[in-house]
């Protein structure tokens, strides 16, 4: 069982919390990613779990076991580095070998990890070179192969792909998942990466100034965004996030900034300044553009007003914005348009051609559903 349980787990560094109060349930079997900024805690919290770093307070249980003083050789994890860690003055055979040696495993024994590890990760023909004599690639699978000859309980890895060029960065995630699937093992995996998180994960962990904003599936972070930091991170170009104010609109309630209006879901019942979000994609464009007529929707009294640029709402199911193109990015399949709407950039992205160019006036439209709403004072999501 590697099932690890992480229970208000702090480090500090002098005044610095790297790690604040950490709690996580990490499952038998989970790929779970930890994203987040550069000084997050991402590494310190990876580094306490593998027995690095000692904790400065909480607890680190593996299965039934309490292993928070275990010494790292101990714990039956096995931790692959950044910078491969690998020793230059030994083979590939005697570099993956090298864990076994260590742990004086039978020379027949060892042989054969070896041959395996190496088959599995497609090393065979390379076992009598050295270090400087691979690639990057080929060091960081080496660098796996050191960890997998000795069939830990879980991985535990610190930002792996970030020396390799993009095209083997995209190859060797995908081969990363394929290997967490075939060894059904745990992997804790740290990353700035939204992509790599993303792509591998079956959890991601947000953390922000080491506390954790968020835990869940990458499609719940994604779609759910529990705080305007996980927003904000996620997605390129992240969600638009506009401020805005909660206040009453004759009897009910709706959101309201510069030239916007979302009459109100049900669930709200008080007057609060909140931030709206917007995902780029979630925006499409209005056939025709700002100069053609208005569709012919039942008309909106707070609509009255909307002859200059701005968000708008129909009583319907969607809000509408108008802004200004300030710049097209070619993505490649994809396109991004900038908008200015009231002074905020706002971004809108699509199939390329997208169909807009810089000084267009661009009318947009989202679907009520896909808006997003946070708590201005706390940041927490409120729909
Ligand atoms: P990166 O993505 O840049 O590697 P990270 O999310 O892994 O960042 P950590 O390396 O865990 O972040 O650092 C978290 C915080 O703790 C940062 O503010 C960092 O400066 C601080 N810190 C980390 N190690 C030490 C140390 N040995 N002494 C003092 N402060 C430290």
């Amino acid at each position: 069982m590697a099932e690890i349980r992480i229970e208000g787990l702090t480090r500090r560094f002098g005044n610095v919390r790297a790690v604040d109060d950490v709690s996580l349930d990490v499952a038998d079997g989970d790929f779970l990613v930890l994203l987040g900024p550069s000084g997050c805690g991402k590494t310190t919290l990876l580094r306490m779990i593998a027995g690095l770093l000692e904790p400065s307070e909480g607890r680190i249980m593996l299965g039934d076991r309490d292993i928070t003083h275990v010494p790292a050789r101990r714990r039956d994890l096995a931790m692959v580095f950044q910078s491969y860690a690998l020793y230059p003055h030994l083979t590939v055979e005697r570099n993956i070998g090298f864990p076994l040696r260590a742990a004086r495993r039978p020379k027949a024994e060892i042989a054969r990890r070896v041959r395996e590890v190496a088959d599995q990760l497609e090393l065979g023909g390379l076992l009598h070179r050295r270090p400087r004599e691979l690639s990057g690639g080929q060091r960081q699978r080496v660098a796996l192969g050191r960890a997998l000859v000795r069939d830990p309980q879980a991985f535990l890895m610190d930002e792996p792909l970030s020396n390799l060029d993009a095209k083997l960065r995209t190859a060797t995630r995908t081969e990363l998942a394929g290997l967490h699937r075939r060894l059904g093992r745990t992997f804790i995996y740290v990353t700035h990466d939204q992509v790599e998180a993303m792509s591998m994960a079956t959890r991601v962990v947000l953390l922000n100034g080491g506390r954790v904003e968020q835990v869940g599936s990458p499609t719940e972070v994604y779609d759910t965004p529990a705080s305007v930091f996980v927003a904000g991170f996620l997605g390129a170009p992240p969600m638009n996030l506009i401020e805005a104010r909660v206040e009453a609109d004759g009897d009910l309630l709706a959101v309201r900034a510069d030239g916007l209006r979302i009459p109100l879901w049900p669930g709200f019942d008080e007057p609060r300044d909140v931030i709206v979000g917007l995902r780029p994609e979630n925006l499409t464009l209005l056939p025709g553009s700002a100069e053609s007529p208005r569709p012919a929707e039942p008309p909106h009294p707070a609509e009255a007003s909307t002859a200059s640029p701005g968000l708008t709402a129909s009583p319907g199911s969607t809000a509408q914005i108008e802004g200004v193109v300030t710049t097209v990015e070619n993505l490649g399949s994809e396109e991004v348009a900038w908008c200015d709407v009231h002074g905020q950039a706002v971004a809108l992205r699509g199939p390329r051609p997208i169909g807009l160019a810089a000084g267009d006036r661009a009318r947009l439209t989202v679907d009520v559903s896909r808006v997003h709403l946070f708590a201005r004072a706390s940041g927490r999501r409120l729909a």
